[in-house]
């Protein structure tokens, strides 16, 4: 299948020759002709199948008859997220450099005037994260009305993030007759009831993730048990010339309990979950692409957007529930011909998921000795970190309180007479936590791994927190404007803005 198959224009596939594509994707081979035609389309596909250029390269053509009115743009693009906003954007220039579409991006954490002003002039195209569409329309800045084609993408992203309301409201106030593109990597329920609810007879497409890991990344696997884990990740850690590495956990509360612990035991490491506040989302990755930090901790949806060029590691500290995530995991590593390393801990209770990941790739992960912990877990600081995993406090707020033990180093290079060093601190520091000391879980014990087939979806964690922390728009877009005892659904007219002082960005 070639390009100039799909029915694009000699404009996109110039810009495509241009950027450098030889055919198309799975995903663009089968969706674009569908797009061109005005089918609604339902997407199984995850980021890094060329999904983007999937909807971006027909949507410019079917654009590019017609002109935008002021305030009214023809066409919206929902993102999860800022990052992922300004990607699709970068796509529209990228593509349509040969067409003379008008585009407009509203993200949170930018000033609303410029952003005012490009609806005024018309677009035909806008990209925007939810909580800042909102925000302009119901400034009254900007008409749904003419809007004729609704992209929504990463929709279990959006799930996860808690902009589902968000989501059905826009979806609302657009046309009902529209044509629209639905893309989720993953459709736990809530996705599935609105992909039912907003598309019309779509043209189903699955792209399954890639079945084999690349040549350049060595993949191994470690045994442990659940009771030593974090002690082996640091040994193994220790053990290997880690510049910089992406640690999966499979739950969002686990990324915060290890991300402590890291930080307690002097590596430089942070937490990236789909809970946290845009704002602290995108410092945190900053600071990882700036290097203030070596070591992410995430979970695979907040992982699954980061594009971080030279990383040497992946260590997953949980199996993963779905074997294409491994593939998605470790591909992280090893990009753009560089080698890299993805290391695996595996527990007893992991062998049904093990093999899983194994008869996808076809091939047994090698076995690598588990390095001697040098510096076992002290009971205090399980103390805190269990405590942190299992008290009603956001585990974000665990992480915020939080003081490094000692200035934080990068984990390349530590010795094993550093790690005994971080033991002898840690032993002698007094205990972090009056509450009761929790025996640990014996090892012997399973592993959570049976709680959830979905552990890093966000129901069951929001639903186990209190309302006031659950309302979405109190995160969305790093907005942190919290609306406390009225539950989820705050009417329209209180979200108003009310005539504060401005500060530089609102
Ligand atoms: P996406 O899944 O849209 O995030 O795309 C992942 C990466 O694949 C991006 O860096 C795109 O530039 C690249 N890409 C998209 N389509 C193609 C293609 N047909 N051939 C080669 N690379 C592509």
């Amino acid at each position: 299948m070639t390009f100039e198959e799909l029915g694009l224009s000699p404009e996109v596939l110039q810009a495509v020759t241009d950027a450098g594509y030889k055919e198309p994707t799975p995903i663009q081979a089968q969706s674009i002709p569908y797009v061109l035609m005005g089918r609604d389309i339902l997407g199984s596909a995850q980021t890094g199948t060329g999904k983007t250029a999937s909807f971006v390269l027909p949507m410019i053509d079917i654009l590019a008859a017609g002109r935008a009115k002021a305030r009214m743009p023809r066409s919206l693009i929902i993102e999860p997220t800022r990052e992922l906003a300004q990607q699709v954007a970068k796509n529209f220039e990228t593509y349509g450099k040969y067409n003379k579409l008008s585009m407009a991006l509203l993200i949170g954490g930018e000033s609303f005037g410029p952003q005012m002003q490009k609806l005024d002039r018309g677009v035909d195209v806008l990209i925007a994260t939810p909580g800042r569409l909102l925000d302009h329309f119901e400034r009254g800045g900007i008409l749904l009305n003419d809007v004729k084609i609704l992209v929504i993408d990463e929709a279990d992203r959006m799930l996860d993030m808690g902009f589902i309301p968000d989501v059905e409201k826009i979806a609302s106030i657009i046309p009902k007759i529209r044509q629209t593109l639905f893309f989720s990597a993953t459709f736990p329920p809530e996705v599935k009831r609105l992909a039912d609810a907003f598309l019309m007879n779509p043209k189903e497409i699955a792209v399954s993730a890639p079945s084999s890991t690349a040549d350049t990344v060595d993949a191994f696997m470690v045994r442990t048990s659940a009771r030593e884990k974090r002690d082996v990740l640091r040994a193994v850690i220790a053990s290997e010339a880690v510049q910089n590495a992406l640690i999966f956990c499979n739950r969002k509360r686990d990324v915060d309990v290890l991300a402590t612990s890291l930080r307690k035991h002097g590596f430089k490491a942070a937490g990236l979950h789909g809970d946290m506040a845009q704002a602290q989302r995108t410092s945190t990755l900053q600071s990882f692409r700036d290097g203030e930090i070596n070591l992410l901790v995430a979970t695979d949806v907040a992982g699954r957007g980061i594009d971080i060029r030279g990383l040497s590691h992946v260590f997953n500290f949980d199996v993963p529930f779905h074997a294409e995530d491994y593939i998605h995991r470790i591909g992280r590593t090893g990009r753009a011909g560089q080698s890299g390393r993805a290391i695996t801990l595996v527990t007893s209770d992991d062998g049904k998921f093990l093999d899983a990941i194994q008869h996808l790739i076809k091939k047994p992960i090698a076995l690598l000795t588990a390095p001697v912990i040098t510096d076992p877990t002290p009971a205090t600081d399980d103390t805190v970190a269990e405590t942190a995993s299992e008290s009603p406090v956001p585990a974000t707020e665990v992480i915020a309180t939080e003081a490094p033990v000692e200035a934080p180093r990068a984990a390349r290079g530590r010795t094993r007479n550093d790690n005994r060093r971080d033991h002898r601190v840690d032993n002698r520091r007094p205990a972090r936590s009056r509450t009761p000391e929790k025996t640990e879980e014996p090892s012997t014990a399973p592993v959570a791994v049976e709680a959830s087939p979905e552990p890093t979806r966000a129901p069951r964690e929001r639903e186990a927190r209190p309302s006031h922390q659950r309302d979405n728009r109190d995160n969305r877009d790093g907005n942190d404007r919290k609306v406390v005892g009225l539950g989820d659904h705050v009417p329209a007219f209180l979200q108003k803005p009310v005539p504060f002082p401005r500060t530089g960005t609102e």
